[in-house]
């Protein structure tokens, strides 16, 4: 008699379903792990503190925005962050960024949708990633905004869309500016694909990125999406520099 798990599935499903039963070891500290992180590294390494509602800046205690945000409001309704950009998840979005790892890929972006869960940043009928240039989508092969945006998207059962959102440049070089000099370095980097800007009537958007520094380019693809339309954008970001 088969198996439940031989039953109906495409060879590279059941290979799949296979190796989700073998033991792993854990993608961060690389012991052996039922799951992509183990309990222990999840335990010490995802933070659980408070952050900004707007920056997710980590905070002392629950406050609505911290400081910079009260007196330079961003763009965003919300802003999540899943992680800490520092050790281990730094070297491993560095991984997923440069090299295709699927299995990272989907382990990063479980982190992400568990931390919008717990979060509850209301529901966006949208899920888009921050876009790059075609120049660099072209030499990388893959966005790793929509490698994320994709995942999460399908995990919380909304629609993800890697073609709404355009990067037209990169802008100039943001190294050394503070937020309001990269702000105004950025202003016509993004737009929204001529044509559809309707869709973004009154909709609600969550916007992905792998990982938010100063929140320059989150905010300035939020004010695009809002001058096209959008009536809500929360930024679902994996990680947070500190
Ligand atoms: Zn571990
Ligand atoms: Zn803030």
């Amino acid at each position: 008699m088969a198996s439940p798990i031989t039953e109906a599935l495409h060879p590279r499903q059941l290979m799949r379903a296979l190796l989700d039963r073998l033991p792993h070891t854990c993608l961060a500290c690389r012991g052996w792990s039922d799951a992509a992180f183990c309990a222990d590294c999840r335990q010490r390494f995802v933070r659980k503190g408070a952050r900004c509602m707007a920056c997710a800046l980590p905070m002392p205690q629950m406050h609505e925005r911290c400081g910079h945000c009260l007196r330079h409001p961003l763009p965003l309704d919300r802003t999540l962050a899943a992680l800490d950009y520092a050790w281990p998840w730094n070297g491993l979005i560095t991984s997923m960024k440069f090299r295709q790892q699927p299995r990272l890929a989907h382990a990063l972006a479980a982190e992400l949708s568990a931390a919008v869960r717990r979060g509850g940043t209301g529901s966006p009928c949208l899920v888009l990633p921050v876009a790059l240039t075609t120049a660099r989508l072209r030499e990388r092969g893959y966005n790793q905004a929509w490698e994320l945006a994709r995942r999460v998207a399908a995990e919380l059962g909304l629609q993800a869309d890697a073609r709404l959102l355009l990067r037209l440049h990169d802008g100039p070089h943001q190294v050394g500016l503070d937020r309001s000099a990269r702000t105004a370095n950025l202003q016509g980097v993004f737009a929204v694909e001529p044509g559809r800007r309707q869709e973004l009537a009154g909709a609600e958007v969550a916007l992905v990125d792998d990982v938010m520094t100063t929140g320059a380019t989150l905010a300035e693809a939020a004010r695009t999406l809002r001058q096209a339309g959008a009536a809500r954008v929360v930024g679902w970001v994996l990680a947070r520099t500190a």
